[in-house]
């Protein structure tokens, strides 16, 4: 039969075309690699796909996937697919009640699990006697590498599914509450490659570094838009900064995906001055805020940052910012996907509004919770939950998230703004700000900042910087000095952690 999109059909036919042609080079240590051809991913994949089927796994059954990045991760995609399967990634940071509960929201039916899952299984056999689990250990081979050597065992090609069949259930990380499963189908995952390739471009022999969390819709999507131009991937199971500056030097890598977290941390590793980045076309930024100072440090060593700006819901591509844009644009998110509108929905006086989108790459839904979906969209556009500004060449500059605006003396005032400027002061390694309720201002704002390691600083000298360069009434009337800021499992400042610990202590009326 004729290939189609569905995701199972990617692998499949890269296997029937260049079988040979190494996909994944996945990185098991420093040193250590195994290099995965397309035929033998296909091969993996129809094994597993027929374990999965002997098993009475069903189309829109749920095979979820727990550990760290690993070939096995992709493997099971690719065999959740085959089958019709809805494949869920998981968060390996995930605490053993959260874990269960997840589980038991999508009714999983399958989990592929490394070793760190092995305290939840009491729990988890307790509340779904009947779910199916596999260990994909690396390091001792369990039940899933037996699968794959088992050449007598069952094998199961590319089912024939349509368009709209789910393929992802991406648990988004919960940064403004609690984590909700967006139903992403077939069509939405090849219409956010389709709109990603076209912004970024890109050659067959390219080789992309992925080592931020694949169970996050930024990363698995730069692998998606990687394996289907057939470009190499290198996987590595998680990020190190010293690691990932030596293997994009001695890899010739030419892209790397991540969140500005990971690029702050590696342009602060003393290899960074020293580091071979010639090879470089572009980092892909996005999941936060990018600092201009960021961008232009790494501009500064010849390497251009790819701005992108996205969520879960759009799978996730709204925004990007093409290589060879503008110098003027380069701390923008860039322009539109090509196939995606996007507006500002009711603007202010400033053009700020809601950014919404509308397009094939939009979720189908969240997981059984229709008033949860009915609420992210307004007619048939995607509530993004984000400010932003779009400026008379089309570039959208992302302002914070709604939920982030501080309203103050009637002033609206945007967190990220505010954060920015605290971030260039001396000393500061990163701030965040919240909104605390105010007796005569109906709400004011804190700043939570961290010091650069050894640096010492007061709450006085980051007021100071302030001075001339923020609107008095956007200034924190209160600066907290931690040691380093709460993040979430994406590597974001988990603002719901400040919230809750520095709220209360405002009380009702600051
Ligand atoms: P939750 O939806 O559970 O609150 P989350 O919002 O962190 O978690 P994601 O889908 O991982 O979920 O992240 C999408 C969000 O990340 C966007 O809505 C936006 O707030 C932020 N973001 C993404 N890219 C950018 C960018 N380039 N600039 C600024 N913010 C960005």
């Amino acid at each position: 039969r004729p290939p189609n999109e569905s995701l199972g059909f990617w692998l499949a036919r890269h296997a029937q075309l260049t079988p040979r042609r190494v996909s994944i080079v996945y990185w098991t240590s420093a040193m250590e690699c195994e290099r995965w051809t397309f035929a033998e991913l296909d091969v993996a994949a129809r094994r597993l796909a027929g374990w999965l089927r002997a098993n009475g796994v069903q189309r829109g059954d749920r095979v979820v996937f727990h550990d760290f990045n690993d070939v096995r991760f992709c493997i099971t995609m690719f065999a959740a697919a085959y089958v019709g399967a809805i494949f869920v990634p998981l968060n390996f940071r995930l605490a053993v009640p959260e874990l269960v509960q997840t589980l038991q929201d999508c009714q999983a039916r399958v989990v592929v699990h490394g070793r760190a899952f092995e305290p939840a299984l009491p729990a988890l056999r307790q509340e779904l006697p009947d779910v199916l689990t596999l260990l994909s250990d690396r390091e001792s081979p369990g039940a899933f590498d037996a699968i794959l050597e088992d050449a007598a065992g069952e094998e199961h090609g590319p089912a024939d599914l349509s368009w709209d069949e789910t393929a992802f259930l991406l648990y988004t990380s919960g940064s403004t509450g609690k984590p909700k499963g967006v139903r992403l189908s077939h069509g939405n995952l090849f219409w956010n490659t389709i709109n990603t390739i076209l912004i970024q471009g890109g050659m067959p022999d390219d080789r992309m570094l992925i080592s931020a969390p694949l169970f996050h819709a930024a990363p698995v999507s730069s692998f998606l838009d990687a394996f289907l131009r057939g470009a190499l991937i290198h996987l590595e199971r998680s990020f190190q900064s010293e690691r990932v500056l030596s293997r994009i030097t001695a890899e010739k890598i030419n892209m790397v995906a991540g969140v500005p977290a990971m690029y702050a941390m590696m342009a602060a590793d003393p290899q960074f001055a020293s580091a071979d980045l010639a090879s470089l076309r572009g980092i892909i930024v996005g999941g936060s805020p990018v600092a201009e100072a960021l961008i232009e440090t790494y501009r500064q060593r010849g390497v251009t940052v790819i701005q992108r700006y996205g969520l879960t819901e759009a799978a996730p591509l709204v925004t990007g910012l093409a290589p060879g844009s503008p110098r003027a644009k380069a701390a923008t998110a860039g322009l539109p996907g090509m196939f995606l509108e996007m507006r500002i929905a009711r603007p202010d006086a400033e053009g700020i509004g809601e950014i919404q989108a509308r397009g094939a790459n939009v979720m189908q839904g969240y997981w059984m919770r229709e008033e949860d979906t009915r609420a992210a969209f307004e007619d048939d556009w995607l509530r993004t939950g984000d400010l932003g500004r779009i400026d008379a060449e089309g570039y959208l500059s992302v302002v914070g998230r709604c939920k982030d605006m501080i309203i103050s003396g009637g002033e609206n005032i945007y967190a990220a703004e505010v954060e920015a400027r605290l971030a260039e002061a001396p000393g500061v390694l990163e701030a965040a700000v919240i909104g605390v309720p105010h007796v005569k201002w109906g709400e004011t704002v804190w700043a939570m900042v961290a010091p650069k390691s050894g640096a010492q600083i007061t709450g006085k000298q980051v007021l100071d910087h302030l001075q001339g360069r923020l609107a008095r009434y956007k200034h924190p009337t209160r600066v907290i000095i931690l040691d380093e800021l709460p993040k979430n499992g994406a590597g974001k400042v988990d603002k719901l952690a400040l919230r809750h610990r520095f709220q209360s202590e405002a009380g009702p009326a600051g």
